[in-house]
């Protein structure tokens, strides 16, 4: 650190990214990107014409891809908000709805992300603990008076809430922000977006990244009431308005065009991933009942940390987390049959 860097910031413990080895080709299973790319039609926009046009600044309302974002969901463009990456979104809602007066909470073991927007702008943040099994008490959530987010499906286990679970924390925390995080819901899980026309503290935000094929795009987005909206969009004017570059906007537009070819990657991720699934307990893993594209397991011959090792030198990487209460499991992104069949072969070599 420099002797410039604000004392505030000093001990801030920042959120560490997955592996992105340049040393050999891997089989990619550790930051939950999809194996597929973009569907043609997004390859077709982005085209020498757009990349051509870069001298402009782009839409800073985002006017189409929010007018498709809310046809697609039955809703209206002023309940929909864009960013770069729903990273970029759960940041400007820990500024916006967070301070010195107002926490937060949410699940000890969930996105890594959370804590650091907590410890970047000062706030206090309440971690409650899972169960013993990794699942949630909603309960525990009820009349907190901060804002609570809640990653559904959960990171890094897969793990589900339920429409009514949710209902009873959005109605039981009427003067906070209760944001969902639904990166993975396309995978199995189930969107809470329509309850935004009933309840004004729910904020649902979702991203581009992984059942959509667009990591390296960076676009996510958010349903809310108007008001919530208007509140991000407060933010977003007072620190990027261009927060989507223009070619990105044109591949989320084209994206939502071509719905169909996603949701046929979908399902073939989620082929395999049960495969997959049933192949490691077969092999004697704890798999948690994973509705994302990824699984989470632990071996009863093998450590966690070990079995990353293992797998990295047979040019398979998968996601390992140090944290106690899960360092013996690994976070596996489900990738094509092939990749996974790959994987299981690698793992029975390790074991047997
Ligand atoms: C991947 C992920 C994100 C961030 O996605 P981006 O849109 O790529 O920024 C947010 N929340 C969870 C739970 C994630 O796993």
């Amino acid at each position: 650190m420099s002797r410039y860097l604000s004392p505030r910031l000093a001990a801030l413990d920042a959120y560490t990214p997955g592996e992105q080895p340049r040393d050999m080709q891997y089989i990619k299973l550790n930051t939950n990107e999809s194996p597929f790319p973009p569907s043609p039609l997004v390859l077709e926009k982005v085209s020498e014409a757009e990349v051509g046009r870069l001298n402009l600044y782009p839409d800073p309302e985002a006017t189409v891809l929010r007018q498709k974002l809310a046809a697609l969901h039955g809703l209206k463009p002023e309940n929909v908000f864009v960013s770069n990456g729903s990273d970029d979104i759960l940041n400007f809602a820990f500024m916006a709805f967070c301070d010195e007066n107002r926490g937060a909470a949410f699940a000890d073991i969930t996105y890594g992300f959370y804590p650091v927007y907590g410890d970047l702008y000062g706030i206090d943040c309440k971690v409650i603990p899972l169960k013993g099994d990794f699942t949630l008490d909603p309960t525990e959530y009820h009349g907190l008076g901060r804002m609570i987010v809640i990653a559904n499906p959960n990171a890094p286990t897969g793990l589900t809430i339920s429409e009514a679970d949710i209902r009873g924390i959005l109605e039981s925390n009427p003067d906070n922000v209760v944001l969902i995080d639904e990166a993975y819901v396309d995978f199995g899980g189930k969107s809470v977006y329509p309850l935004v026309k009933e309840y004004d503290n729910l904020l649902v935000v979702q991203t581009y990244s992984k059942s959509r094929s667009m990591a390296g795009a960076r676009l996510g987005f958010a349903f809310g009431c108007t008001e919530l909206i208007r509140d991000l969009e407060l933010i977003k004017y007072s620190t990027n308005p261009y927060n989507i570059n223009r070619l990105t906007m044109i591949a989320g537009e084209a994206a939502i065009d071509s719905n169909d070819y996603f949701m046929d990657n979908v399902n073939k991720i989620i082929e395999a991933r049960e495969y997959t699934a049933s192949e490691l307990r077969k092999l004697g893993f704890t798999v948690t009942d994973s509705k994302a594209n990824f699984l989470f397991a632990k071996s009863d011959r093998i450590g966690g940390e070990e079995l990353y090792l293992e797998l990295k030198k047979r040019g398979i990487l998968v996601r390992h987390f140090s944290k106690e209460r899960i360092k013996e499991y690994n976070r596996i992104t489900v990738g094509t049959m092939e990749q996974m069949e790959k994987f299981v072969a690698a793992v029975a070599d390790i074991l047997y």
